[in-house]
């Protein structure tokens, strides 16, 4: 499998607060990699230096090939990288379909192009229809004319979701999808993720739901006080000490 990402001696700090310190992986195309680790172990700061809403204080991060590491949250976007966020808030006027067209005009390509080709009303058309096809892809049809903001905590992950895919990523990036997920929600969201990745999506997810992690992802990486302790498959983890020893230091049970 070819490199996707490659992060290589990636450093970050708030202030004196070393949050990743000399942190290398690579992620290959088709994965579905699960960065597992205790709360302030520097996950959400990982997703938030790859995908350029922190800046690194050391070290690169490639994507095919290409050094993103200087790159503006909205550049990388359009390199290919898609994310949701830990806790999503939705802006309290617009409907959820009003919400995933807007996540198009993030992507300027697919703007600049339909405008270029077909012009502004088609564009407008392309987006919403493109906007159906993934609130319907992710369960989510029969809410889009409500305000967003209403959604339950699930439902947000999923419009997060909904609004990464808009651009087309080859690389998704979620942190903590199912954290306070109903259940059922939860399948659904197992589901989906399957689905993208037989489609070709390569993904990132944080998670600490250790069934989740067995049921969905092909590879895992532990964090533990902003170092990787250990890259395993899921089935290795219960074996591994380190990881054992980062979760229990940390409160966890894994
Ligand atoms: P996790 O996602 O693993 O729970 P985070 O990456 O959110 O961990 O946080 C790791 C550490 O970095 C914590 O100590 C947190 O307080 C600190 N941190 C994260 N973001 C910022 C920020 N923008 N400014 C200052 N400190 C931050
Ligand atoms: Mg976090």
């Amino acid at each position: 499998m070819s490199s996707l990402l490659q992060v290589q001696s990636l450093a970050k700090a708030f202030g004196g607060n070393k949050v990743l310190e000399d942190v290398s992986f690579d992620i290959a195309a088709g994965e579905i990699v699960g960065l597992l680790g205790p709360n302030g172990s520097g996950k959400s700061t990982l997703l938030n230096t790859v995908t350029g809403f922190e800046r690194i204080d050391r070290g690169s991060i490639t994507l095919e090939g290409r050094r993103i590491d200087a790159l503006s949250a909205y550049r990388i976007v359009e390199s290919g990288l898609g994310r949701t966020f830990q806790l999503p808030s939705m802006p309290t006027k617009m409907s959820v379909m009003e919400v995933a067209m807007a996540a198009a005009t993030q992507h300027h390509g697919f703007w600049e192009t339909l405008l270029n080709t077909v012009g502004a009303r088609a564009a407008e058309k392309a987006a919403r229809d493109k906007a159906a096809a993934l609130l319907d892809e992710l369960l989510l049809s029969h809410v889009k004319d409500l305000p967003a903001s209403g959604l339950s905590g699930g439902q947000k992950k999923l419009l997060g979701i909904v609004c990464a895919l808009m651009g087309d990523p080859r690389l998704l990036m979620l942190d903590e999808p199912t954290a306070g997920v109903h259940p059922n929600l939860r399948n659904d969201i197992v589901q989906v993720l399957r689905r993208l990745n037989h489609k070709g999506m390569t993904v990132v997810i944080v998670e600490h739901d250790m069934h989740f992690i067995r049921e969905v992802c092909t590879r895992c990486i532990v964090l533990d006080r902003g170092h990787i302790v250990a890259s395993c498959r899921p089935d290795e983890l219960s074996s591994n000490e380190r990881v054992l020893q980062a979760y229990l230091g940390g409160g966890h049970a894994p």
